[in-house]
């Protein structure tokens, strides 16, 4: 299938600290997911995806980013789609943050990424901000980042030579860093389903409503699914910590505080410090908003 392409040649505009429009590039809309893989298997590290651009734009304007030939994923039919099946849902890639806020996809866990989806920046970014972008830019501090790992969700990712699944607590390498390779793209994201008397509890900690987060923990308990996991989320490594959640589910509460401390202190964070204090108030709120 022919490629729909357009060359774009932008203007250049300064600021008193540099340049802070785009630098010129070429920029493909390829008509299906096919043609997105030939596409970013010819251009190597001078082709990028774009999917809402509402992380990529800055980072372009900036001039963070350089590509010569953007290729645009945003409304290939296959990655806006939805399914779901008894045992899971499945995501295009392409969802925007807007669908599943507005109830469009089936909730896996009980309203939760409903709830989650609410609380991303404003409508604006959320109109257009897709699912697998979010989760290609690997923002340590980004809700699917943290909410796909706890809810054991898989990535399908293809290239022009494979197709194959990614953990979503594995895909991180590091701070705006995957495991991707150059020529891989996220197709959908498979979120298993919670069992109908599961309960799950999320916190995300922001000095305003729509930032992004300083810490964000959650946690799930569906023990017909035998399902007890928590998150301690926005850790130094950009991967979130994922772990048994057993023994702080069957704690009372008095005894819950040592095995939160210890919690967050497993993810990284020095006991004492602001942003172990941070981590463990917010998993203990996650705790209290278990429902
Ligand atoms: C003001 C503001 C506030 C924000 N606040 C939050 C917040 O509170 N929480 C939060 O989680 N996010 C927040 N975001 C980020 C927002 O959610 C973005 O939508 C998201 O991070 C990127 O999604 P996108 O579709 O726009 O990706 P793009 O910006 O188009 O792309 C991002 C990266 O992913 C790559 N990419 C895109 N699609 C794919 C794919 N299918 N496969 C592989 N690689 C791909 C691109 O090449 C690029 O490297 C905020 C953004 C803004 C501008």
């Amino acid at each position: 299938m022919p490629h729909h392409a357009a060359s774009i040649a932008r203007g250049v505009g300064h600021s008193a600290s540099g340049p802070v429009k785009a630098p010129a590039f070429d920029y493909e809309r390829p008509v299906d997911v096919d043609g997105a893989l030939r596409l970013l298997a010819e251009g190597g590290d001078d082709a990028k995806l774009i999917a809402g651009g509402q992380s990529l734009g800055p980072l372009l304007n900036l001039r963070l980013a350089r590509p010569a030939l953007l290729i645009d994923v945003r409304m290939l039919d296959e990655m806006r789609e939805i399914s779901a099946s008894d045992n899971a849902v499945v995501l295009g890639a392409a969802v925007t943050h807007a669908r599943i806020e507005d109830g469009n996809a089936p909730d896996p866990a009980g309203g939760l990424l409903r709830y989650v989806a609410r609380g991303i920046a404003y409508r604006a970014v959320r109109n257009r901000g897709t699912i697998g972008g979010s989760l290609a830019h690997a923002d340590p501090a980004a809700d699917w980042v943290n909410l796909m790992a706890l809810l054991d969700a898989t990535l399908i990712v293809r290239s022009t030579a494979a197709e194959r699944t990614i953990a979503a607590v594995d895909l991180v390498a590091g701070p705006l860093s995957t495991v991707l390779a150059a020529d891989e793209m996220i197709v959908a994201v498979r979120i298993p389903k919670l069992s109908g008397s599961a309960r799950v509890g999320w916190f995300k900690f922001n000095r305003k409503p729509g930032e992004f987060a300083e810490a964000i923990c959650g946690i799930v308990d569906d023990p017909e699914r035998d399902v007890r996991r928590l998150l301690v989320g926005v850790t130094e490594s950009g991967s979130p910590h994922v772990a048994d959640g057993a023994e702080l589910l069957s704690a009372p509460p008095d005894a819950r505080d040592g095995i939160i401390t210890a919690a967050v202190a497993g993810a990284g964070f020095r006991c004492g410090t602001y942003k172990h204090q941070v981590r463990a108030v917010s998993l203990r709120r996650a705790m209290d908003a278990l429902r």
